[in-house]
């Protein structure tokens, strides 16, 4: 069996919902579970609705109005029975007016307010499945098996729930096609929780790793990995395969395709998960596996930058021949609760860099206690990610010598000594020419016909060895 998740955008409207639908249909001879997000946006509604509902800034009824509005003309659209989702509308008017009236508004309560947008969405994908022929029918997650702890909002799954799915699915007649809510659960006292932001992607994984499923689909509006931002690169090309490792770096430094995290229970039982255009359904889409030989590929997959970053330089005579510096530095940082993404050091110098978003000014003032400080701003970083930029030769000399060719300067680089991952800064005015340059080195026609020849080669050599190690003597 397979599971499929759509996301909001997949379920956004009647037209994507009909896509949805030809897409598992087509699956079908693949014994789908299909796991969808809310209507897209909706989430985002529902919180603001259970904000405003404490406030009392609005009507409850006209709240609740808005949140239909969303759904209705897809249902219509649909030719679906309008009074569908009326038991789940009136619902919600209920815990809304229950905030307005308590004033009071627990995490609680929020996650009982927000389930409904699945709870919406799941119905009215399964009625149109229905409709067109398919013998689905709609699950909350919670029936399904899906138990959590009750951290209200960001809630983590019980080990038992992987069992708990597998003996629930059993239970579901054979040819019904489920459609399970994605984002929710409920603890074993029965109270309804959610998985966090983007909590769907989550729910699919756990539902593949639970039925040993052969693959996870994530259904998105992209065409999966790409080789850069197409925003700066049109011609950028979608990636066929990628590790966790570097789907994880990749998310980090700016791709967002999905939260690495949420795939987690599906990496660790060797479950491929591929990402997938609903608005391109013939595309291939990215697989993305637990580990990926670095000879299946190039040496770099992909591309990506984050702007708007602070580099933050700490200087100071005391590191010189002394432990305990980083220590105090750092310490700083985790107390105003400010994230590192790149590190650079030297003997009495640290480099590292923020994101702007994070207000770092009295950290800094903390920091000149001991150490100069200076901060540069309108600077932007961009990663190089590939399972081999450690261990093939060469690519450091070919990023610095593309960007110096354009007279583009590297101010601060790093790269640990995982092999996947290369990070330089540059200032932000030169971003985009910075990663065509690159893109062009590493991805342009001959670059690409470079690689697939050096691959070649390299597949050649384990082949022989494995002959040599068996026959005793060297036979190709
Ligand atoms: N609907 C939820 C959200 O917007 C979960 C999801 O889309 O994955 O965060
Ligand atoms: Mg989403």
């Amino acid at each position: 069996m397979i599971v499929m998740k759509f996301g909001g955008t997949s379920v956004g409207s009647a037209g994507s919902i009909r896509n949805v639908i030809g897409i598992v249909k087509a699956s079908l001879g693949r014994n789908p579970l299909v796991v969808v997000s809310a209507v897209s946006g909706v989430t985002d509604v529902l919180l603001a609705a259970a904000q405003r509902a404490l406030d009392r800034k609005s009507f409850v009824r006209a709240i609740v109005k808005e949140v239909e509005e969303k759904h209705m003309p897809i249902i219509e659209e649909l030719g679906l029975d309008a009074g569908m989702v009326s038991e789940e509308l009136a619902e919600l008017e209920h815990v809304l007016f229950g905030i307005s009236l308590i004033r009071e508004l627990t995490a609680r309560t929020t996650d009982s307010v927000v389930s409904f947008g699945e709870m919406m969405s799941s119905k009215i994908v399964a009625a149109y499945a229905r409709k067109s022929g398919i013998n689905a029918r709609a699950f909350n997650a919670y029936d399904l098996g899906m138990v959590t702890d009750n951290n209200f909002g960001n809630a983590e799954i019980l080990q038992t729930t992987y069992g708990a799915i597998a003996a629930a699915v059993k239970g579901i007649p054979a040819g019904v096609i489920p459609i399970v809510t994605g984002f929710i659960g409920k603890t074993s006292e029965g109270e309804v929780t959610t998985l966090g932001r983007g909590g769907s992607d989550y729910t699919a994984a756990i539902y593949g790793a639970a039925l040993n499923s052969e693959e996870i689909q994530i259904w998105t509006d992209v065409d999966g990995v790409m080789t850069a931002d197409p925003k700066i690169i049109p011609d950028a090309r979608t990636v066929d395969v990628v590790s966790f490792e570097e789907a994880s770096e990749l998310a980090y430094f700016g791709a967002k395709v999905l939260h690495p995290k949420t795939i987690v229970p599906a990496m660790n039982r060797e479950i491929p998960v591929r990402v997938l255009n609903t608005f391109n359904p013939s595309g291939k889409g990215t697989l993305i596996l637990k580990t990926v030989g670095k000879i299946e590929r190039s040496d770099v997959t992909a591309i990506t930058c984050k702007k708007d970053i602070y580099v933050i330089n700490i200087n100071s005579a005391r590191m010189l021949l002394a432990f305990g510096f980083l220590h105090h530095v750092f310490k700083l940082f985790d107390e105003f609760r400010v994230p590192v993404d790149l590190i650079a050091t030297s003997e009495v110098n640290v480099s590292v860099t923020v994101e702007r978003k994070f207000g770092i000014s009295e950290l800094v003032e903390r920091l000149k206690e001991f150490a100069d400080v200076a901060v540069l701003s309108d600077r932007a970083s961009i990663s190089i990610v590939g399972n081999g930029i450690r261990s093939t030769p060469g690519i450091g000399g070919r990023i610095f010598s593309a960007l110096g060719k354009m007279g583009i300067n590297v101010e601060m680089t790093s790269q640990s000594y995982a092999d996947v991952n290369e990070s330089i800064v540059i200032r932000e005015e030169r971003l985009d020419e910075a990663v065509r340059a690159l893109h062009d080195e590493f991805f342009s026609a001959s670059a690409t016909a470079a690689a697939a020849v050096a691959a070649t080669a390299a597949t050649v050599v384990p082949i022989v060895a494995a002959v040599k190690v068996k026959s005793g003597k060297l036979k190709v």
